[in-house]
């Protein structure tokens, strides 16, 4: 079979209620752009129908639909790296299963990938979003191209497209923690961030509570840069220099002024400070070398259970 020109990447985990609406906006847009393409969907390891919803799909499409089952949960950045590993098309676009992506703005990502850009990241104008995840993403955004050195806008909109060489590249990279418009951006030459339309989630709930989301910007913050760390031995050493600083000046105060007890508690407040300080540094020495450890043992990323590809 000829590679489609269009693959669209789509993970999926416990997305019974957005399905049905999503195939019914995704396919009638896909089939007007007069173009071949396919629609991978990765089934993250969903708990509820969303499995036999899309081997359905894939009945009603014939040829069109690719399924691929994973055998557990492995997070949503996982699922695409799966789905990329599949994917033939030469242009790829990701998006989200739960229809905060408007399928209705393929066409547009597809122009810019044409037009010759290799990476079209996107911003979501009019973000519907709870207020905190919206405040913390601004947040997180200004951090992350601090850290890691890049220019994106958004992040956290995973309705991107890219071109077959950025994904071959990316089908290269083994990581087992990673952040693909991160990765992607490493690659890019010629990318392009483009304004989309973003809506509430209408079903169900989103995956990512507040644990989740620090989780993974962890992984952005260390999978892409050693700043972290290079910040907490500058912390370090301003902390040492200020602590001698004070040591001296307690010796001189004991040798002029003469013994003193007060201030006991002003030293708990410093000392439960600079232990904070240790403990978080130790921490995220320790995020880094979690991830090492990771890698190391080199066990498989994913676990495909089956594929249902275009033929069979
Ligand atoms: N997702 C996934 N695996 C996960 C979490 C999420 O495949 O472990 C999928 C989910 O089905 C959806 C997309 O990733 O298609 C984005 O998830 P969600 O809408 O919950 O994230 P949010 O929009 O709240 O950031
Ligand atoms: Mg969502």
């Amino acid at each position: 079979m000829n590679s489609p020109l269009l693959s669209v990447v789509i993970p999926v985990y416990n997305e019974e209620e957005s399905l049905p609406l999503l195939f019914a906006r995704l396919m009638p847009v896909l089939e007007s752009l007069n173009r071949s393409y396919e629609v991978v969907f990765i089934n993250d390891g969903s708990r509820d129908r969303s499995l036999s919803m899309l081997l359905e799909c894939r009945d009603r499409y014939p040829g069109r639909v690719v399924v691929i089952d994973f055998n557990g949960n492995f997070g949503q950045h996982m699922a695409i790296m799966a789905g990329f590993s599949q994917a033939r098309g030469e242009m790829i676009v990701t998006m989200d299963a739960d229809l905060q992506n408007p399928p209705e703005e393929i066409p547009r990502i597809l122009e810019a990938l044409e037009s010759g850009h290799d990476v079209v990241g996107t911003v979501r104008s009019g973000r519907r979003d709870p207020l905190f995840r919206k405040f913390a993403s601004k947040l997180v955004n200004r951090l992350s191209n601090r850290i890691t050195g890049l220019k994106l806008n958004d992040y956290g909109c995973m309705m991107r497209g890219y071109n077959r060489r950025i994904i071959n590249f990316i089908n290269q990279c083994k990581e087992t923690t990673t952040f693909i418009p991160a990765l992607a951006q490493k690659f890019a030459m010629n990318p392009v961030e483009i304004p989309i339309a973003h809506s509430e989630r209408e079903q169900g709930q989103s995956k990512y509570g507040l644990y989740r989301l620090i989780r993974l910007n962890f992984d952005l913050m260390t999978g892409f840069s050693l700043i972290p760390l290079q910040a907490v031995t500058m912390l370090g050493m301003i902390v040492s220099i200020l602590s001698l600083s004070f040591g001296v000046f307690l010796l001189l105060r004991r040798l002029i002024v003469g013994p003193e007890v007060e201030g006991v508690f002003t030293l708990m407040a410093i000392s439960f400070f600079l232990m904070g300080i240790t403990l978080f540094s130790v921490g995220l020495v320790g995020e880094y070398i979690g991830r090492i450890y990771q890698e190391v043992r080199e066990r498989p990323r994913f676990v495909i259970r089956k594929v249902w590809s275009h033929e069979d």
